[in-house]
């Protein structure tokens, strides 16, 4: 039995040129399984191959295509907020464009949701074509976000997931200009479960995301949801203060009572780097959420777009 919900796909892209077409023929045959009434919204990321070109021709094909085509490359996580301001649908899919996110698993997301979640995650069960180093990185960073914060964003999930049309709004309304869907969809902290899933690896084309990207994301997760690294850093500072005033003691008592100096270059050095080292990481530290302040204070639009055959004032206003 069909639904006759309205189902939405976000589909952020970029550089994707080649398998537009596969993944627009996956993602209808999976979609129809469950209702004729969807749309598929494609946020070109400022694409520099002909990624664009290919959504163009599928609009003129299907009347449920959708897209915005941004000015340059905003990045993937601005790319699915974008899509979250469009989308129209009872409950949405977030999808990867490059195929290493199975369209047939949406029935199987869109079941639990009519089950009554809100928020259904796709589970990896195996990461195929991704390196040790980035496995254990990641399992890693999401065990201290876990420890830092008080929600747990669930381990092997990327943001391919269903949500519901509750949860669309909510983080609709969430201000912050630096994203992390994930970590913002764990803090809003609907009814959630997970479906499992093979991750396929990249078979065209090259992961957008570098170690650099990586980074930054993870600075985002931690510095959006936690002031636990700013509790550390003076914590820290006490804590030197009271080693560094025993030192003292000892240096002081050392030279007036047993006319000894504490003799030696390297205790000096050793002292000074140490210090040195510990105040240039904490005012880092400092810095991260400063940035972040920063270019929230400052309020510009998220993205801007190109064109889009979205009738612009029924997508929400930024703010
Ligand atoms: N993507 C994007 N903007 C970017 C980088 C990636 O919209 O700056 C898209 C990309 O086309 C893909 C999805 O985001 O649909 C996931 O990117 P990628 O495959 O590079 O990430 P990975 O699978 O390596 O985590
Ligand atoms: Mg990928």
């Amino acid at each position: 039995m069909k639904t006759t919900q309205k189902l939405s796909v976000i589909i952020p892209i970029y550089n994707e040129s080649g398998i537009i077409n596969t993944l627009y023929d996956r993602l209808i045959a999976a979609v129809k399984t469950v209702t004729n009434n969807y749309e598929f919204i494609f946020v070109n990321d400022g694409s520099k191959d002909d990624s664009f070109k290919e959504i163009l021709a599928l609009a003129q094909k299907d009347k449920n295509v959708f897209y915005v085509d941004f000015s340059r490359n905003f990045g993937h996580q601005i790319a699915v907020s974008a899509g979250l301001k469009y989308v129209s649908g009872d409950c949405t899919v977030i999808i990867d464009g490059d195929l290493q996110d199975p369209p047939e698993l949406i029935p199987e997301l869109y079941k639990e949701y009519e089950n009554g979640f809100d928020v259904v995650y796709a589970k990896r069960k195996k990461r195929d074509g991704e390196t040790y180093l980035k496995k254990l990185t990641s399992k890693w960073f999401y065990r201290t976000l876990a420890n830092i914060t008080n929600f747990d964003i669930p381990i092997d999930t990327g943001d391919f997931r269903l949500i519901s049309k509750k949860v669309v709004d909510a983080l609709n309304k969430m201000p912050e200009q630096n994203k992390f869907i994930r970590a913002q969809i764990a803090w809003l902290g609907f009814k959630d479960t997970s479906v499992l899933f093979n991750r396929d690896s990249r078979k065209v084309g090259e992961s957008g995301y570098s170690y650099g990207k990586l980074l930054k994301m993870a600075l985002d997760g931690v510095t959006g949801f936690s002031d636990k690294p700013l509790l550390f850093v003076s914590r820290l500072g006490l804590l030197i203060s009271l080693v560094s005033f025993v030192i003292i003691l000892y240096a002081l008592i050392s030279y007036f009572f047993f006319n000894q100096e504490v003799t030696g270059w390297t205790s000096l050095i050793v002292s000074t780097m140490f210090i040195g080292g510990i105040q240039l990481i904490s005012i880092g530290v400092i810095g991260e959420y400063i940035a972040r302040i920063n270019t929230d204070v400052k309020k510009r639009p998220l993205y801007i777009v190109n064109q889009t055959n979205i009738d612009s004032t029924e997508a929400v206003e930024l703010k």
